[in-house]
């Protein structure tokens, strides 16, 4: 709200074929999309540029990558740099994605540094941050976010370029959707984090997306939430219902 662009993310995972992610395009570009919303469809990386031509001319959406390397090239087998990302023309990376913290092992540091890398490529950046359920039941919900922030925060001065997804993991793929008050408690924390740590007007226009088991059910509770300013997309993102989720705010 309070003039933020409402932003919807579809994180594709390791998922599809390159005749599914068509017609998920096709999906995308017949329907009616609210013009208020920001899109942004993240593919596996073998399908980036075949979604980015497929996408091209369509006014608020764009791509992004799940994930990138921070160096710029280099003996990294099997990764793709944020330079990379960069020269093929995908203007957006997720980084620290829940995914990408549990099953690969990567840190607070590691996200910052990557995090720093892609905006200095000039891409913009989706940064995943959430607590497991362990977290929650010992209530450390807000200390567990405010840790992964502060690693970035220490890397990074300027977040023009950054959106927030706060994404509880007990949430992500579970079905177990947070309750919109649940969801809004954290993410005014982020808000209040923001405001101490970058100053009010930085916190004013930072965009901090909810996570986890969104779908079309439950998207409008959510999006009617102060803080909310949209959502990031995992298992919806792959069915026709995503486009109900951008129009969430009409
Ligand atoms: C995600 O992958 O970022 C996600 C939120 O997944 P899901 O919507 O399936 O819970």
């Amino acid at each position: 709200m309070a003039g933020r662009k409402f932003f919807v993310g579809g994180n594709w995972k390791m998922n599809g074929t390159i005749e599914s992610g068509k017609k998920l395009v096709e999906t995308i570009k017949s329907a009616k999309l609210d013009s208020n919303t920001e899109v942004v469809i993240a593919p596996p990386a073998i399908h980036l540029l075949l979604v980015k031509d497929a996408l091209s001319g369509v006014e608020h959406v764009q791509v992004s990558g799940q994930n990138a390397y921070h160096k710029a090239s280099g003996a990294f087998t099997g990764e793709v740099s944020v330079t990379q990302l960069q020269d093929a023309g995908i203007p957006w990376v997720i980084l620290g994605h829940s995914e990408r913290r549990t099953v690969f092992k990567e840190t607070d540091d590691q996200t910052a540094e990557k995090t720093k890398a892609a905006l200095d490529a000039g891409l913009s950046v989706i940064v995943c941050v959430g607590e497991t359920l362990d977290e929650r039941e010992k209530n450390e919900s807000v200390n567990v976010v405010v840790r992964q922030l502060n690693a970035v925060a220490d890397q990074v001065k300027d977040w023009t370029k950054v959106v927030v997804a706060y994404e509880p993991v007990w949430a992500i793929g579970t079905g177990k959707v947070a309750t919109a008050e649940q969801a809004q408690e954290v993410h005014a924390a982020i808000r209040k984090w923001a405001s101490d740590k970058l100053g009010q007007s930085a916190a004013e226009s930072l965009r901090i997306i909810y996570g986890g088991s969104v779908a079309a059910k439950n998207c409008k509770e959510l999006a009617t939430q102060n803080d909310i300013d949209g959502f990031l997309v995992g298992g919806a993102s792959l069915k026709p219902e995503f486009t109900e989720i951008v129009n969430a705010r009409l």
